[in-house]
C-alpha cells in the first residue's frame, strides 16, 4: 500500500504515539507437524557455529533457542533433567511445517549438529518427549536463582553469523567487570538474553552490572546489531539510543512522536533521549527499580 508504515511505527513507538484500541489479525493455521531436538556440544563456539551454518544452509526453523554451560548447571541443579554437566552449550530447534519432508528436515538437522561437533544429539518422539526437551529451556531464568540472588538480563540483537565472535567478546567484558553472565538466548533470531548474575547486597555491584550491560549493546550494535530485541527501550536503554542512531534519525523520531502526540503525554520519557528532560530525571530511578523499592515502568 502507498503512503507511511505507520502500523510498523505504532508497534515500534513503545505506547508513545497513542493507545491501541482495536487489532485486526491474521489466523495462521497451526503446522500439521512439529519436530524437536536437543544438541549437546562441548562449546558456546561450536553451538554458535552451528547457528550460523544453519541458516546459512537456507533451513528457517520455528525455532532455534541456547543456553550456556552456567546455565545448564543451574537447570541441573534446580530439575535434574539430564543434561551433561560438563557441557558448554545446548541448542534447542523446532522446525514445524508440512508432515511430508519433516522427517527428513529434522535428520538433516540433526546430521548439521554433529557435524558441527555435537557431542549428542536427542530427537523428541512424542509430545512427552517434546516437553521434556524444552523443559531445560523454560525452566533456565528460574533456576538461576541457585547461582546469585538478583540477575540483571540484557537483551541485544546480532548478525547470527556473529554470534561466535559476539560471545566470546561477551566473555571478556564478563572478565573485566568482575561479574558472571548466564546465556539464554534466541540464537535463531541473534536476539542475546545475557543474564548478569549478581547480589545487589554488594556494594557497587549493581554499577559494574549496568556497566558490563552498556558495553554488551554497545558491541551488539558494533557488530551490526540493535540494543534490543523484544523487552524495548523504555527508560532503560535511553542512553543507548545515540548508539543506534545519529541526532539527525533520533530528531525525525521525536517529529513524527510530536505530529501525533504532541502533548508527549503517552507514556512520556520513554524511548527518545532528546527533548525530555522528564526522561533523564526518571531513568535516575533505574537502580532502586531494579531493587523493586520504586514503582517505575521500565
Ligand atoms: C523475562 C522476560 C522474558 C521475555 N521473553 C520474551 C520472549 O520469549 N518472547 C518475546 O517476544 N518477548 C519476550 N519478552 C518481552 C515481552 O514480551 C514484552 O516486554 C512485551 O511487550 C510484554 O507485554 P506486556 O503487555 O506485558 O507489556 P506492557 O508493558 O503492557 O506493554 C509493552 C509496551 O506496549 C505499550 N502498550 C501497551 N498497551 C498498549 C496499547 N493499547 N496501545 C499502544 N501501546 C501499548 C506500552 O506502552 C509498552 O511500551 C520478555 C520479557 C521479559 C521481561
Amino acid at each position: 500500500e502507498q503512503g507511511y508504515d505507520l502500523v510498523a511505527a505504532f508497534i515500534g513507538s513503545e505506547g508513545t504515539l497513542g493507545i491501541i484500541t482495536k487489532i485486526l489479525v491474521r489466523i495462521m493455521p497451526l503446522p500439521e507437524a512439529t519436530r524437536t531436538l536437543l544438541a549437546v556440544f562441548n562449546t558456546i563456539e561450536q553451538a554458535s557455529r552451528t547457528v550460523s551454518g544453519v541458516i546459512g544452509a537456507g533451513v528457517i526453523p520455528a525455532a532455534i533457542e541456547m543456553i550456556d554451560g552456567t546455565t545448564i548447571r543451574a537447570v541441573e541443579a534446580a530439575y535434574n533433567i539430564g543434561l551433561p554437566l560438563d557441557a558448554d552449550a545446548v541448542l534447542l530447534i523446532e522446525v514445524d511445517g508440512p508432515k511430508a519432508g519433516i522427517d527428513e528436515l529434522q535428520q538433516m538437522l540433526a546430521d548439521f549438529c554433529q557435524e558441527y561437533g555435537a557431542r549428542e544429539v536427542r530427537i523428541a518422539k512424542n509430545e512427552q518427549e517434546r516437553a521434556d526437551l524444552w523443559k531445560a529451556r523454560k525452566t533456565a531464568l528460574g533456576a538461576l536463582g541457585r547461582l546469585a540472588p538478583n540477575y540483571y538480563i540484557q537483551d541485544g540483537v546480532v548478525p547470527r553469523s556473529k554470534l561466535p565472535y559476539v560471545l566470546q567478546q561477551q566473555d571478556a567484558i564478563a572478565k573485566k567487570y568482575n561479574v558472571t553472565i548466564a546465556n539464554v538466548l534466541h540464537a535463531g533470531d541473534g536476539n542475546l538474553h545475557p543474564n548478569i548474575l549478581f547480589d545487589a547486597r554488594e556494594e557497587g555491584a549493581l554499577e559494574r552490572v549496568k556497566q558490563a550491560g552498556g558495553e554488551i549493546l554497545k558491541l551488539c550494535v558494533d557488530v551490526g546489531g540493535t540494543i534490543s530485541g523484544e523487552h524495548g527501550v523504555g527508560l532503560e536503554k535511553l542512553d543507548y539510543m545515540p548508539l543506534l542512531f545519529q541526532q539527525a534519525d533520533l530528531d525525525a523520531q521525536a517529529k513524527l512522536r510530536d505530529a501525533i502526540a504532541p502533548t508527549r503525554i503517552l507514556n512520556p520519557c520513554k524511548m527518545l533521549p532528546q527533548g525530555s528532560k522528564c526522561g533523564e530525571a526518571a531513568k535516575s530511578k533505574l537502580p532502586q527499580a531494579i531493587a523493586g523499592n520504586v514503582d517505575v515502568w521500565i
